[in-house]
């Protein structure tokens, strides 16, 4: 039996569960994921298992004392003080391109359901108003422009997909792809300015990471630069939207409508003015909380932390500089990092 101990901030799925308890490891699952019920549960714990309900802050690393592993089952890193971790010699991971294809499916279902306007016509049917069928309210997604910015993971497959379903004309924006890969989409996605983007798209997705440079990236500016008839989808992170001018722009009708899943505060509070409009369409960051994503990134996350119980590099290290210390040159690699190696 080990005596490794792994702190759960919010709980993960059992099957990731089952795999660490079966090779002998102590699950410390927290009350619940506020930093005053975390601190104390730190001592001790070489590995914590992080969803996204908390921030993992320098202040909380300093209450940790054997800490070896943030694991985290999100591809997302901003609830992680990075800079602080590396300091302590604590190794990161995310959980890259597990979420991606359940993602894609999220903004596809927000795209077509503003696009088509299903809240409305559903409550107009509950309603009795069968004759809002001749208003022609739902609209075509063929043949429009989808605008991409953050041609990543995520982005780059929703591009293919509309493209290939819909005749959709790519334009994206993401300056820090390589010149290679940008050649890679040659012939059907126009890589172009912000400006041109929020100009010239009739619908635009987000998919680029929150960072202190992204914070507010798409404010009054770009908002006002959109199609009024044009639709904006965020399933990245809320702050890099600045929800103020997005609201503002939504109800004066600037731009028709967007489909939202991630938001500035999260839980959204009762008297943000986006719940009263109905020109948007909100889900509660469920975008890669499907049944299948979850099990899969909660087991991919263990594994990460098994691997280095086990000696061996984890997969997707986000502060590969930690791996030089003395305390990780016993790891050995691992040959397909995307594999993992862990049962
Ligand atoms: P990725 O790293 O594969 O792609 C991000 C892309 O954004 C990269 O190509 C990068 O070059 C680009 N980029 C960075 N800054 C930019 C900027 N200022 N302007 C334009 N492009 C920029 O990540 P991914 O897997 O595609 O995920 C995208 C984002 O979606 C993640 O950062 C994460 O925050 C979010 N996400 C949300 C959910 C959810 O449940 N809603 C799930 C998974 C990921």
């Amino acid at each position: 039996m080990s005596s490794r101990r792994i702190l759960l901030p919010q709980p993960i799925e059992s099957e990731a569960v089952d795999l660490l308890e079966n090779l002998g490891y102590e699950i410390v699952l927290s009350k619940n994921p506020e930093p005053l019920t975390v601190s104390p549960l730190l001592k001790g714990v070489q590995a914590i298992i992080l969803r996204t309900g908390l921030k993992i802050t320098r202040k909380l690393i300093n209450h940790a004392d054997d800490l070896y592993i943030i694991s985290r089952t999100g591809a997302g890193l901003d609830n992680v003080d990075l800079e602080a971790a590396t300091e302590r010699g604590i190794i990161v991971t995310s959980n890259l391109g597990v979420n991606t294809s359940s993602v894609v499916e999220h903004v596809l279902s927000l795209m077509l359901a503003l696009s088509k306007q299903l809240p409305l016509l559903d409550k107009a049917v509950r309603n009795q108003n069968f004759s809002i069928r001749y208003r022609y309210l739902p609209k075509d997604l063929r043949n429009k422009t989808l605008g991409v910015m953050g041609f990543g993971r995520i982005g780059s497959e929703v591009g293919r997909i509309c493209h290939q379903l819909f005749h959709m004309q790519i334009i994206a924006y993401d300056p820090y792809l390589s010149g290679d890969d940008k050649k890679s989409y040659k012939g059907w996605v126009n890589f172009t300015s912000m400006q041109d983007l929020f100009s010239q798209a009739d619908v635009i997705s987000i998919h680029i990471p929150l960072t202190k440079d992204t914070r507010h990236a798409i404010g009054v500016r770009e908002l006002s630069l959109m199609k009024s008839e044009a639709i904006l989808i965020n399933t990245s992170r809320g702050a890099v939207v600045d929800e103020s001018a997005l609201i503002k722009a939504l109800r004066d009708k600037k731009i028709t409508g967007a489909g939202l899943d991630v938001f500035e505060t999260e839980p959204v509070s009762g008297d943000n003015p986006l719940l009263i409009l109905d020109n948007v369409i909100l889900t509660p960051h469920t975008a890669a909380l499907t049944r299948e994503c979850v099990v899969s990134m909660a087991v991919q996350a263990a594994k990460c932390v098994i691997d280095v119980f086990n000696g061996q590099e984890p997969p997707n290290v986000a502060n590969p500089k930690v791996l030089n210390l003395d305390r990780w040159k016993h790891l050995s690699k691992v040959n397909d990092q995307n594999l993992g190696t862990s049962p």
